[in-house]
């Protein structure tokens, strides 16, 4: 057999393609979809992902899209006996800064509904505030609480540093496990008929339907379908531009590290930390004179940005943590096999120990055993994904979805499969789509946003 004809294609079995072949194979009912990737499931970016997820973003659209997915994602839970093992302690954002700026772009974020979901508790007020780390995701609440008050961050977070002022508790927050959905999604796609084929989609004829080349694949080398989805993750530019089409993204490097936390600081009921506040790193007068000396090393003694973030990883009766600072800002070419930075383990180290000072018991002493891993973020302009036709008729796009695929994954997929069907969309969605580059209000508006919701 050297050719196959099928329905759909989607190309990249990540957690974006695996979710888009679900949501169609499984709420749409599509038939003959094939799912191809010449690597096992899950196995590029998306086994590189922190696995967190949050409903907190500048703008009311990333929320809606956010908090769509995050429904569905609550639905494969209580389908599969939390099978994800999702939780939802929140996020924590730290600040010793004034949050003023902060809590705006809060209500900015939260659209129509900020009134009711913002709660500020200060001096007085600070008794409403309630957090009970075991709630659960089925019994914690919504909204974000704002505690302003530093006895109260004390009670609450007592290993975070005592010059913290602020703490900006996003409630419908947490993480999951992106393995296990991919797997929970690529066993009912699979019941429900879709196929998984190994093999690497290497060019596309768009003269009549498609026509797939496929390499790595002894039996199949071509295959013919009415529609393509592409999924390919880092490589979807180069997946676009074999139906001719150049898509506005790049991709940047981040990094991660998870060690056991044999000296046990942090807390295993903890939210996923962040330092929103910008930092100098705390190197040694001796190290930053090293640091200085060498030109390649000499930024890192220079101010460096917000956002560096710590959580517990593995449950209560774990060990591990994970600690990751998204600092790079910089496009780079895509490789197989990237290379992780040496120094990475011990800058992000330093770095969330401003905010975890008990993390300073492993300057230079952090274990043999550490993971340090990275991936890329697929990105645009605006941090906002691109899901939607991809400009040459019968052909899809689902990617760029930067630090959020995982948390995102659910709605991205289901979103792409009514496109391909040609079902109701949510209001959002010509704004995640191509389309959004026709619409110069909105862009204009987005570029004069200070953040983008990079994490
Ligand atoms: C360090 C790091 C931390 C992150 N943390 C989080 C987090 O905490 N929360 C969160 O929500 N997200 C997080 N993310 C983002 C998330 O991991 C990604 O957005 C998501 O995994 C992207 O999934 P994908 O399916 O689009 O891409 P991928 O997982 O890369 O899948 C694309 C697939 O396409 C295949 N492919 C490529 N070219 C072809 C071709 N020609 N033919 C066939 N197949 C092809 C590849 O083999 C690959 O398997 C993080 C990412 C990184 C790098």
């Amino acid at each position: 057999m050297d050719r196959i004809d099928c329905n759909v294609v989607v190309v990249g079995a990540g957690i974006t393609g695996i979710s888009a072949a679900y949501y169609l194979c499984v709420a749409h009912q599509v038939r003959d979809v094939v799912l191809i990737d010449p690597n096992p499931p899950m196995s590029f970016t998306s086994a590189q992902s922190g696995e967190n997820y949050r409903n907190w973003w500048p703008h009311p659209v990333m929320t809606a899209f956010t908090d769509d997915s995050i429904d569905l994602m609550e639905q494969v839970a209580r389908d599969s006996d939390n099978r994800l093992t999702m939780t939802r302690r929140g996020y924590a954002l730290a600040t010793r800064e004034n949050p003023d700026a902060l809590i705006e772009e809060l209500h900015r974020g939260y659209g129509a509904n900020s009134d009711s979901s913002i709660r500020i508790h200060a001096g007085d007020t600070s008794e409403s505030y309630h957090f009970d780390p075991s709630a659960g995701w089925e019994g914690s609440p919504d909204g974000v609480d704002v505690l302003r008050d530093q006895d109260l961050i004390r009670r609450t977070f007592p290993t975070y540093a005592d010059d913290v002022s602020t703490v900006i508790h996003i409630r419908r927050a947490g993480d999951i496990s992106g393995q296990q959905l991919g797997q929970y999604m690529l066993e009912r796609l699979r019941e429900s008929g879709g196929r998984l084929i190994t093999g690497s989609v290497a060019s596309v004829d768009s003269s009549d339907a498609f026509l797939l080349d496929v390499s790595g694949h002894d039996e199949i080398r071509q295959i013919r379908c009415e529609k393509i989805v592409n999924a390919a993750g880092p490589f979807a530019g180069g997946v676009a531009e074999m139906v001719g089409v150049t898509l506005p993204v790049t991709n940047v490097f981040q990094q991660k590290i998870a060690f056991e936390d044999r000296a046990g600081v942090i807390p295993r009921a903890m939210p996923f930390s962040i330092d929103l506040d910008a930092q100098i790193i705390d190197w040694s007068d001796e190290e930053t004179g090293l640091l200085r000396q060498d030109p390649e090393t000499a930024w890192l003694t220079e101010r460096m940005p917000g956002a560096i973030h710590c959580r517990p990883d593995g449950g209560e009766h774990g060990r591990w943590i994970k600690l990751g600072w998204a600092y790079e800002q910089n496009p780079t070419a895509v490789q197989w096999e990237p290379q992780v930075d040496d120094h990475f383990p011990e800058i992000v180290l330093r770095g969330a120990s401003r905010l975890i000072p008990r993390l300073k018991t492993y300057y230079g002493a952090l274990p043999r055993q550490m993971t340090h891993y990275g991936g890329y973020y697929t990105m645009t302009d605006e941090n906002w994904p691109l899901i939607g036709p991809m400009g040459v008729e019968g052909s899809y796009v689902v990617g760029a979805l930067s630090g959020f695929g995982t948390m995102a994954a659910c709605a991205a997929g289901s979103l792409c499969a009514k496109w391909v069907v040609g079902d109701d969309l949510p209001d959002y969605a010509a704004d995640l789509s191509l389309a959004r580059y026709e619409n110069a209000p909105l862009l204009a508006a987005l570029a004069e946003m200070q953040s983008k919701g990079v994490l």
